[in-house]
Formats: C-alpha cells, structure tokens, sequence
C-alpha cells in the first residue's frame, strides 16, 4: 500500500471528534499537549486512526464516569512520539505483559473483543515499524507510540 503524507494531530483531532459524546458522557476531560512544529509522517492512509480510536476507547473504559485524558506530541530524532495518558485505576502488574495478545481482555463478554491492543500493535509496529509501549502504575497509565517520520 503506498504511503501517504500525514499530519497527526489531524488524525488525533478527527478521532477526538468522533469519540467526543462518549468523552461528553462520561464526564472525561481532555488535554492536548500538542508540539506545534511537529513533523508529518509517512503513513498508511488513516491507518493510524483505528490506533487513537483503540488507545482513547480503552482509555474510557478505565476511567468509568469521570477522568482525564492526556495526549502528548513530541519528535525525538526521526520519530514522532505520541503519548495516550489517563488517570484511571491502572493495569495490574501481572497483566501488562499480555495486553497486547489477541483475545486478551478483562471486560464482561460482550464489551471488549481483546482484540484493540493487537490491532494497535500490528499497525504501529509491522505496518509502521514503529513502537508502542505501555507503562501503567495505580492512577496512571500511558501508552506511547513511536512512528518513524521518514518510513522506507
Ligand atoms: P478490550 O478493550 O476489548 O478488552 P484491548 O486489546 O483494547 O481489548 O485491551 C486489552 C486489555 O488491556 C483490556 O481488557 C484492559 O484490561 C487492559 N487495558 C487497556 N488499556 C487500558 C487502560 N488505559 N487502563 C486500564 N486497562 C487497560
Ligand atoms: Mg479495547
């Protein structure tokens, strides 16, 4: 598939507009810390959308009926480094290291397929050959994603 010229915040924006009755809700506050010369990437269409949805969805779901989410844009070297944060209960410790298997949830049948996290993973990192990772204590988890602004 050919690679397209993308501007993130765009795609974080019209995500952020997509979700944002969800966000009116269930009562979430949303900050930007946006890094205004921020580079475009080379990316698969809006591939990179299903991601934001994926990580602001979960997000959502951890934060019940009131929180905040925080999303951050910084480039370091070649990459762009976006950073999906919130304030909800955390992921348990003994659990982190299976998020990103297929199937894996801890929501009752019906509300999470398991499968979020998977998609996130194979888009960012075989898709995009960036990274994501997870780092998540009681009151804060922070999933940061790093894509290459120059893909080959
Ligand atoms: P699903 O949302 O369908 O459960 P995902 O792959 O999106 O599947 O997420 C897998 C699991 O990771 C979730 O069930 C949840 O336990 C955990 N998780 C993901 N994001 C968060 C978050 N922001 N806060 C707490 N737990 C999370
Ligand atoms: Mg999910």
């Amino acid at each position: 598939a050919s690679l397209l010229k993308i501007d993130v915040h765009e795609g974080l924006e019209n995500t952020l507009t997509i979700l944002r009755y969800k966000l009116r809700k269930h009562n979430i506050v949303v900050t930007r810390e946006y890094d205004k010369n921020l580079p475009q990437i080379q990316a698969h269409g809006s591939a990179l959308n299903q991601v934001w949805t994926n990580l602001i969805d979960n997000a959502i779901d951890a934060l019940g009926e009131q929180g905040e989410i925080r999303i951050r844009t910084c480039q370091n070297k070649d990459y762009v480094v976006v950073e999906i944060m919130d304030n909800g209960p955390g992921i348990p410790l003994a659990i982190q290291s299976r998020i990103f298997e297929p199937f894996f949830t801890t929501k009752e049948v019906g509300s999470g397929t398991g499968l979020g996290l998977e998609i996130s993973y194979r888009i960012v990192v075989t898709q995009h050959h960036g990274e994501i990772r997870c780092f998540s204590e009681p009151g804060e988890t922070r999933f940061q994603i790093r894509l290459p602004i120059l893909h080959m």
